[in-house]
């Protein structure tokens, strides 16, 4: 290592399926490789994007695929190809389990007015997701935007899988985490930490246990405060690696190799 470079890090949370990188998905993930980013989680956000997802996982050895319905895509899909979907995900996630490690992206999201009116259904489609989650012995990955007394009170009202999973790009204060880790959640840092005006997200890094905590880009969103691209991608990762160990005073490698430790036994297993 020199000059503060890390290897073996985990992105746990990277659309690389994104339409976003599809112009040069390759040379993206060779240059996060070449930022000593080994390995990353890709979720998927909707069903028509399933198949890319999971070709996108067989393009290395470092990738694994979550497969889901993210609340922010669920205006897509009617009743019927809902229910379509969600019967047809325990069986996707069976046929292609050397890269399924993870049932997701699902989750709540009242970020705005049109969202919070779709909380019933997303609260149906997280128990579902739940379901198979408990099936397979798998993790969850899920995103909580504007909307956690929602979570929290439906993820009270379930039997959890043993090892529930990771609660995405954490926008919860230092108190909620409790909740959360209580719950035996994990908690995902993202590029929020890295912002000059983020006390809420610098307050929660602090008090995460430090077995439960993860790091993730979310690319191709929240690119960094500081790095020169605008377009977020997963060798962003030593960044928000930085700063999460800066936030807790804590020695970067020490930081990192921590937080991979938690990644591999969570999602690399
Ligand atoms: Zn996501």
């Amino acid at each position: 290592m020199t000059d503060g470079a890390l290897d073996a890090l985990v992105d746990t949370h990277c659309h690389l399926d994104a339409p976003e990188f599809d112009d040069d998905r390759a040379a993206v993930w060779q240059r996060a490789q070449h930022h000593g980013v080994t390995a990353a989680l890709v979720p998927a956000v909707e069903p028509a994007s399933w198949q890319k997802t999971l070709d996108c996982a067989a393009l290395d050895d470092g990738l694994r695929a979550a497969l889901g319905v993210h609340p922010q895509y669920l205006h897509r899909l009617d009743d019927a190809a809902l229910d379509d979907a969600l019967a047809s995900l325990e069986g996707r996630i069976r046929g292609a389990r050397a890269v399924v490690t993870a049932v997701g992206e699902c989750g709540f999201d009242g970020s705005t007015e049109a969202l919070r009116a779709t909380l019933d259904r997303q609260r149906r489609v997280f128990f579902a997701h739940v379901e198979v989650a408990r099936a397979l012995e798998l993790p969850l990955v899920v995103h909580v935007l504007r909307a956690h007394g929602e979570a929290l009170a439906a993820m009270r009202a379930v039997k959890l899988p043993r090892e529930p999973g990771v609660i995405h790009s954490f926008s919860g204060s230092a108190e909620l985490v409790r909740e959360y880790t209580a719950l035996g959640w994990h908690l995902a840092m993202g590029g929020a930490v890295t912002r000059a005006t983020a006390r809420r997200p610098v307050e929660a890094t602090r008090v995460i246990p430090a077995e439960r905590l993860l790091l993730e880009t979310d690319a191709p969103d929240q690119t960094p405060t500081g790095v020169p691209e605008r377009r977020c991608e997963p060798m962003h990762l030593a960044v928000i690696a930085h700063r999460v160990a800066d936030v807790r005073g804590e020695p970067v490698e020490a930081l990192a190799r921590r937080c991979n430790d938690n990644a591999k036994r969570l999602f690399f297993r």
